[in-house]
């Protein structure tokens, strides 16, 4: 028997045999995919279960029938912190019983083949070799990168923490399974702060491009003069934005995959008279398999890993997969090579006079310190990350909100204000919203789900995060700032007017304590009493680690992309974002890295 067993049985109200023993087995290998400190956290966080339920009941919980477990739930729910607890070891819990318990169909029709790619594993490739410029990080801004040198006949190497994916996984593999294997830390990296906040990043080739929405907003007009005013030039960035769409293949999304989650979306925005459409996406044949966050089982997002890598490739650039880049070689001032970690510990060194880093915007300043090159004060500081949260509305014929496009429609009514409502669903489970109660009602909740509408909405934040660390694993801490819980707060109504108005009989806060609303007053009044530990928080968008900008005191970067302080190192991922972006930004970063790459002689 599982050591989770007990766990799973009592949370999420499990009683057949079959089903506890292959939920329980999930839950087993999601803690072993999971990094030290979130395993051995689920253990503990089991083991106090097991312990309260002693105390409470004086048996253990696998000892408990299902009424005594329920009542035991109902005891540990109204209490702090131990309700806290349930909601956190609930996480994990529900993708288990998401994967084991609504299995989602296979993907029908065949798939856009793979792009071809020059890929190396790390371990047959040379342990010393030379470039003419080596790109660290194969993801939106470092395939942009190195397609522009290699096109300008450069010899470019990409080198990639993560490995290759093929489509033929994505169609394989349970999505649970493949999201595991596509994040680093297994999509369980957090950001530490009251409250803490989700923050996934991916890790393979391709970068997070493999694992996101596919949403394409071009950076706004009111961010880029944001940006001139900080020395940035920006007069280009339109044709920028232009040739990072084209290569994209940048549409509005059809209606028709869109799915009743992205309908109803339209519908209830329609309604109050709010500005709402189906979003611009990177994916042209999209058929609604709403995978996106896992791989898409059909290549139909046009992540880099099917367009800008390949080009890079086919202009000679290399990728060595499997290499983490541990430090930036510099000797006198000038960058000279870059020595990396293949998986079994030993290294491998490219010399190369230009290093382009674009390891994200949470492993840059840690590649950059282990470099010796982290001496500007502003480094790791001022990171914006997006934060996002959602709501579902209970609707009385099924949603199935899976079904359809993941992320399908943006209401910008409140954009101007720094929010964006974006309906968002994933695979049953993986949603990041939380449902509510624990024991035989939040089995209930999981058996119902399909009738769930979901929203997610992101809002435009002050840069409150910093990436502390020096070594492998980022420290990253984020205090949301008053303003943005507040607008959080606003973000939560606004997402619970257009449930109703598209008539949700009731809608699921995600708040502990008020988690279902009723009507208007009713979830204005839930979020009015919420804390800001109780909002339940993910961000998609770190930004800003390494800022560009003409002031030195201030940014990290010059307006060129090169790093101040060193010869030969340029930057060209989400870290030199000047500001918070406040759309998604998968474009904007793009569009930068090319300019950035561009000026690199
Ligand atoms: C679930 C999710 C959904 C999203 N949806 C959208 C969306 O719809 N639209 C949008 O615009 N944006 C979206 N984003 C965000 C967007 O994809 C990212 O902002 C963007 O990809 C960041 O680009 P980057 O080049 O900075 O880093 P990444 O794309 O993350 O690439 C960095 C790469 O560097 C590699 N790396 C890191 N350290 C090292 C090292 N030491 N050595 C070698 N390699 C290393 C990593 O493995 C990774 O592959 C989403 C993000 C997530 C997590």
């Amino acid at each position: 028997m599982s050591a989770l067993t007990g766990t799973v049985a009592a949370l999420l109200g499990i009683e057949d045999a079959g089903d506890l023993a292959r939920v329980s087995a999930r839950a087993e290998a999601i803690g072993r995919a999971l990094p030290a400190p979130a395993r051995l956290g689920l253990r503990a966080g089991a083991g106090t279960l097991d312990t309260l339920s002693r105390l409470a009941t004086g048996h253990r919980l696998d000892d408990l029938d299902a009424d005594r477990r329920d009542a035991f739930c109902a005891l540990l729910t109204s209490r702090e912190p131990a309700a806290r607890l349930v909601e956190t070891l609930k996480i994990p819990l529900l993708l288990a019983a998401g994967t084991e318990l609504l299995p989602i169909p296979g993907a029908a029709g065949e798939p856009r083949p793979d792009a071809p790619l020059d890929c190396t594993p790390s371990g047959e490739w040379p342990a010393c070799s030379t470039a003419d410029a080596v790109v660290i990080g194969s993801g939106a801004g470092g395939a942009m990168a190195a397609r522009t040198l290699a096109r300008r006949g450069m010899s470019v190497v990409i080198m990639e923490e993560g490995r290759r994916f093929a489509v033929a996984e994505f169609r394989d593999r349970p999505p649970l399974d493949r999201f595991l294997d596509l994040y680093r830390d297994g999509g369980s990296s957090m950001a530490l702060g009251r409250p803490p906040v989700l923050l996934p990043e991916g890790r393979a080739v391709g970068g997070t491009t493999v694992v996101n929405s596919g949403t394409c907003y071009r950076t706004p007009g009111r961010v880029l003069r944001r940006w001139a005013a900080l020395g940035v030039p920006v007069e280009d960035f339109g044709g920028h934005l232009d040739e990072v769409e084209a290569t994209l293949r940048v549409a509005r999304q059809p209606v028709g995959p869109l799915g009743r989650n992205g309908l109803l979306a339209l519908e209830g925005a329609e309604r109050l008279g709010w500005r709402a459409a189906p979003l611009r996406r990177n994916a042209p044949d999209c058929v609604g398999s709403g995978q996106c966050a896992a791989g898409c089982p059909h290549n139909a997002k046009y992540g880099v890993h099917l367009n800008a890598l390949p080009q890079a490739c086919a202009a000679g650039a290399r990728i060595v997969t499997r290499a983490r880049a541990e430090r930036i070689l510099v000797e006198r001032g000038v960058a000279v090579g870059v020595r990396a970690h293949r998986p079994d510990g030993t290294a491998l060194e490219i010399l190369t006079p230009r290093v382009v880093v674009a390891a994200g915007a949470t492993q840059t300043p840690l590649l950059l310190r282990r470099s010796g090159l982290g001496g500007h004060p502003e480094l790791g500081r001022g990171m914006a990350v997006h934060p996002a949260t959602n709501v579902a509305g209970r609707f009385a014929e099924p949603v199935v909100s899976w079904s359809g496009v993941m992320q399908s429609v943006g209401i910008e009514e409140l954009h101007g204000d720094g929010i964006l409502i974006e309906a968002t669903a994933s695979p049953p489970g993986m949603s990041s919203f939380p449902l509510p109660g624990a024991g035989r009602s939040l089995r209930r909740e999981l058996e119902d789900a399909d009738r769930l509408a979901v929203l997610g909405a992101m809002i435009a934040d002050a840069p409150s995060g910093r990436v502390h660390g020096a070594r492998h694993r980022a420290l990253v801490r984020y205090d949301l700032a008053g303003e943005d819980a507040a607008r959080l707060r606003r973000a939560l109504v606004a997402m619970g007017r257009i449930l109703f108005a598209a008539g949700a009989a009731e809608v699921l806060t995600g708040l502990p304590r008020r988690p279902v609303a009723r009507d208007e007053a009713e979830l204005t009044h839930a979020v009015a009493m919420a804390s800001a530990a109780d909002l339940h928080l993910a961000g998609f968008h770190p930004t800003g680690t390494a800022k560009l900008g003409a002031g030195e005191a201030r940014a990290p970067v010059d307006p060129s992309g090169r790093l101040r302080g060193v010869r030969g190192v340029h930057i060209a991922d989400a870290s030199v974002l000047p500001s918070c972006p406040e759309v998604n930004p998968q474009l904007t970063i793009m569009a930068m890295a090319l300019r950035i790459a561009e000026g690199i002689e």
